[in-house]
């Protein structure tokens, strides 16, 4: 068995254990111990005009600014957290992972102009499935940590739509088109909205949910991530 899969089984019977190193968890951590949050890959890219997050996007939709918290990847740190926040029931994850960024963040000329935080929306389906919508968790710890509001139910997900995991890029975008939409565009009007993921990979979600929000009269829309798929 390999290292990841062990952890993994350590975590299903030890909900104590730390999700990427499968070390016990102290009474005051959550999910991840202090040793692993400090290792995590951050890329402090919130500083960096330009950077690949907003490179990938460019020329798609005008976002203001995009920036992702750490490297991600599958066999790296976030992977497993990512995967825990996801599919294992682990919404405190999300919280904590937000609370960090938004420390980080704090004060910084990528926050200071925002007015409302935004996370992405799952189709009622989903996240009754799911129990929470884990894009929403990440921005609730934004918000702990910076004092910004969050906005749910104004973004919402209209079309349930399946994996896309086996799609091409062209598919993806059709797939998503259309998906989403603003219900009162008067609360956005003239407002800088953070709108808030786990993962960009194609940017194709977020790059709906611009298409959706750019309705709304002078809205201004910067993005945070928790990681992007490289
Ligand atoms: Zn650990």
């Amino acid at each position: 068995m390999n290292r990841s899969l062990v952890n993994e089984l350590v975590t299903l019977f030890y909900p104590h254990a730390c999700v990427v190193c499968g070390a016990e968890l102290l009474n005051n951590e959550e999910g991840v111990c202090l040793k692993c949050l400090y290792q995590l890959p951050r890329t402090h890219n919130y500083l960096e005009r330009e950077n690949g997050a907003e490179q990938l996007m460019a020329a798609r939709i005008p976002f203001e600014r995009i920036a992702t918290y750490c490297i991600y990847s599958k066999e790296g740190m976030l992977g497993p957290l990512i995967h825990h926040l996801k599919y294992h029931g682990r919404w405190e994850i999300g919280l904590l992972l937000g609370r960090l960024f938004g420390r980080d963040m704090l004060g910084s000329d990528f926050l200071n102009p925002i007015d409302w935080i935004v996370p992405v929306p799952l189709h009622p389906r989903r996240e009754k499935e799911r129990g929470y919508n884990q894009a929403e968790m990440i921005a609730r710890g934004l918000s702990e940590a910076t004092s910004l509001p969050v906005s749910t139910g104004n973004l919402v997900r209209v079309i349930f739509n399946p994996t896309q995991t086996k799609r091409t890029k062209t598919q993806r975008w059709e797939n998503v088109k259309g998906i989403f939409e603003v219900v009162d565009g008067a609360l956005y009007e003239g407002k800088h909205l953070l709108l808030v993921d786990d993962v960009i990979t194609t940017g194709s979600t977020i790059e709906a949910c611009g298409l959706a929000l750019q309705a709304c009269k002078e809205v201004t829309i910067s993005v945070a991530t928790l990681g992007q798929v490289l």
